[in-house]
């Protein structure tokens, strides 16, 4: 998942390009931040921090003026009210308008409107495309120009037809679809911003971006290494706990704290666009895709369900890392130091899978080897994942896909977003991905993952423009992954000559289902958190002076991970993962990750499959494909549910696939961690390893370490109090879970889903 892509662009909704593949800190953590956390601790199950005071837009609807000052086809401002909120279940779904005697409610004169406006978009959106395409396959200072200039021709599109939209009053429209329409188009986005903040806020964009895609890390020999693959193969096969350190760390000085001095200002216009356009904040404006008013509590609840294997998963993990690293860096009952877990971020463990096989005299189920071995190309791995796609009866590439893809790093000395995305250049036929493909099993993934994409554009490619995304963002993400559940069988590697034996026994069938659950069920509370944390940053409970300390909390709350070395008010660690400077929305890969599994389910059953759901491969059937198809031709012209409902024959998201597919995996962990006595959860909270202990900026300074923060003794000591409670919160959470443990899995989720509201797609990427 390093890098599955969403689409990528620099317009949310309107320029929808590409589709990816997942410190401050000393001050203020004690004082200020105390009430909140133990206002957390008291209320279970809810959001980790509750908005401080005097933050965001209030009132559940706000008069939003248009306000283009020098953008020169916002020919007039209107007095147009809209709400998306999907955070307060209380208002209304539509978005509300002044009754004003100039708003136009004939039918014909809309069907005209959008007419035009489809045919427009296109023309705008492909240039922006192919600006964008050539910015990032060759990062260069004229390639940033050209690509800034169609930046504001797309505002201008925006703004004239948003404008124009605002004019009609839907109200009573018969034509649902065009009242969908109509609304999405009302929706400004970033083209909302006066020119001059608009300006500010795609250049801050861009630097933000490219610093991440140009980094490099080097050392004291002057040896210099980038984040793919130099870095990523390090994390990913070194077993050296100072070397992992020492580029963990080096990555996120250099990153991090060069991506800081921008994130406040990116903050704010995010906000402030999202404001004008009638939403509360850039939080609420990305919630919106969901059309779901309850969309915080319910992902909660499917969070809370997959809690079992996790911490399953992290406790036999954990003893693993023990028995390798020892006790003095691994503490049985604390979390992980996070760089030891085979990738930069710790959201996916498949690269230790080494470390922590079950039974490792029974075969690998890794293809690497057959793959290096047989001289597979990155062209092979996309022909063979262009191949299952076909047998199933879905489309197979076209040649512009063939001839305009990027899908190795070049080698002509040309700095490109490595970052793997996919792209829809909304001419109907040109369709691409870029990725610096390695050739190994991650990456064949990866290549599914993207190339789910491609299927998805090509397949709602007739829809008009503003109909051309997933269902909701997750559905998108979700599409490749599905295909890749079936490949990685083993019967499939077998039948494509990459493992040497098939269908084994029991060990194999377990070995297969740990290297399966180290990239799924741990990406779980990653994909979980990025978004809680971007979402309090937006509404503001989370500042700038507690950026970083805010972060690591919740990686400890939802991961269980601490940081190998302290962490300064100076860090700022969100910003070393791509998402963060690029400004990609996160969530959407926990929604992913939870409906591939149902969607794998309904695929296998119309596939005729017997047996366990982890050993099935729907290979060829037109069965399966057809219901994918069915699902991905309504693109967004509909609310997800009944795309759910094509695929699975019910509309609800539900943990409960995942749970079954991982069943035998779950059942092996208990009586494993039952063995050792495993204390489930991480109730010695506060500990960090030695590294983290005897380093840092402010040794011998007054100041102490805590939790992997710098702090002043003060500040740690009231941390610590708030820490026993959360240790006793979490002792008692987990016997808990482990309660609910066989009856969880039952439930799934019936709460009503509301009607549809109006927010945008912005970019698929990979996590
Ligand atoms: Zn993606």
């Amino acid at each position: 998942m390093r890098s599955y892509c969403r689409i990528r662009s620099y317009w949310p909704g309107a320029g929808a390009v590409g589709l990816c593949s997942p410190a401050a800190m000393g001050h203020g953590w004690a004082a200020p931040g105390l009430p909140r956390l133990l206002l957390l601790l008291l209320c279970c199950g809810r959001p980790l921090l509750v908005p401080s005071e005097g933050t965001t837009g209030q009132g559940t609807t706000s008069q939003v003026t248009v306000n283009q000052e020098t953008t020169s086809q916002a020919t007039t401002s209107s007095e147009t009210t809209i709400r998306h909120s999907t955070t307060h279940p209380s208002t209304t779904s539509s978005p509300k308008k002044t009754q004003s005697p100039n708003l136009v409610s004939d039918e014909d004169e809309a069907r005209k409107f959008v007419e035009e406006y489809d045919r427009r978009s296109q023309v705008v959106w492909n240039e922006y495309a192919e600006a964008n395409w050539n910015y990032s396959t060759d990062i260069s200072t004229d390639n940033s120009k050209l690509l800034m200039e169609k930046n504001l021709q797309m505002a201008n599109h925006t703004v004239k037809y948003g404008t124009w939209a605002r004019k009609f009053d839907v109200t009573n429209f018969q034509n649902a679809t065009m009242k969908r329409m109509i609304k999405k188009i009302q929706d400004l986005e970033r083209a909302a911003l006066p020119t001059k903040e608009l300006e500010e806020y795609n250049q801050i964009l861009l630097d933000m971006e490219t610093v991440y895609s140009v980094a490099s890390v080097c050392h004291e020999n002057g040896t210099c290494l980038r984040l793919e693959p130099d870095l990523t193969n390090l994390m990913a096969t070194s077993r050296n706990y100072q070397d992992l350190a020492w580029a963990w760390k080096s990555w996120r000085d250099k990153v991090g704290r060069s991506i800081l001095p921008y994130f406040p200002k990116y903050v704010e216009l995010t906000n402030k666009a999202a404001r004008l356009n009638g939403y509360q904040d850039g939080g609420d404006s990305w919630r919106s895709m969901y059309e779901m008013p309850f969309l915080e509590e319910e992902l909660e609840q499917l969070f809370q369900e997959l809690q079992p294997l996790y911490l399953n998963l992290h406790a036999y993990v954990r003893r693993a890392l023990h028995r390798h690293y020892g006790p003095d860096v691994i503490n049985l009952e604390g979390p992980i130091p996070a760089h030891l877990l085979g990738n930069m971020w710790a959201q996916s463990w498949s690269n230790i899978y080494d470390l922590v096989a079950p039974f490792p005299s029974a075969p690998k189920m890794d293809a690497t080897e057959a793959m290096i071995k047989q001289g597979w190309t990155p062209l092979r791995m996309f022909k063979e994942a262009d191949n299952f796609f076909t047998s199933l009866g879905l489309l197979p590439m076209p040649p512009e896909f063939w001839n305009k893809s990027m899908l190795e790093k070049p080698t002509d000395g040309r700095e490109v977003v490595c970052h793997a995305s996919a792209w829809d250049f909304f001419n109907g036929k040109d369709f691409r991905i870029k990725q610096c493909t390695s050739v190994n099993m991650e990456d064949l993934v990866v290549a599914h993952h993207e190339m789910g994409h491609i299927q998805y554009f090509m397949q709602y490619k007739d829809l008009p423009v503003t109909f051309r995304e997933g269902a909701n963002p997750g559905f998108h993400e979700a599409i490749g992954d599905v295909l890749a559940l079936s490949v990685s069988t083993p019967t499939h590697l077998h039948k494509i000559n990459l493992l040497s034996s098939g269908d084994g026994g029991y060990e194999e069938d377990i070995n297969f289902l740990m290297k399966m659950a180290l990239e799924k069920i741990a990406f779980i509370p990653f994909s979980f958190l990025v978004d809680q944390w971007r979402w309090r940053v937006f509404d503001g409970s989370v500042t700038r002076e507690n950026y970083n300390q805010e972060w690591w909390s919740l990686r400890l709350k939802y991961q269980g991970v601490c940081p190998p070395l302290a962490r300064s008010q100076d860090d700022f660690d969100p910003g070393a993962k791509f998402h963060i400077p690029a400004s990609v929305p996160y969530v959407r890969y926990f929604v992913s990750f939870v409906i591939q599994f149902q969607f794998h389910q309904a695929l296998c059953q119309a596939a005729g499959h017997q047996g366990p759901l982890h050993k099935c491969d729907i290979y060829q059937s037109k069965e399966a494909g057809k219901l994918l198809a069915d699902a991905m031709k309504l693109g967004f012209s509909q609310p997800w549910p009944e795309a759910m409902r094509l695929i699975t024959g019910q509309s609800n998201m539900s943990a409960a696939a995942m749970m079954t597919y991982f069943k035998p995996l779950l059942d092996w962990l208990v009586t494993e961690n039952g063995r050792h006595g495993e204390k489930l959860g991480w109730p010695q909270y506060n500990w960090t390893p030695n590294s983290a202990r005897l380093e840092g900026p402010f040794v011998g300074s007054g100041r102490v370490n805590f939790l992997g923060l710098n702090l002043e003794e003060q500040q740690a000591r009231v941390g610590q109090w708030v820490l026993l409670f959360l240790g006793v919160a979490l002792l008692v959470a987990t016997l808990g879970l482990t309660q609910r443990l066989f009856s969880i899995r039952h439930h799934s989720l019936r709460r009503p889903h509301r009607g549809p509201q109006f927010g945008s797609e912005v970019e698929l990427r990979h996590s």
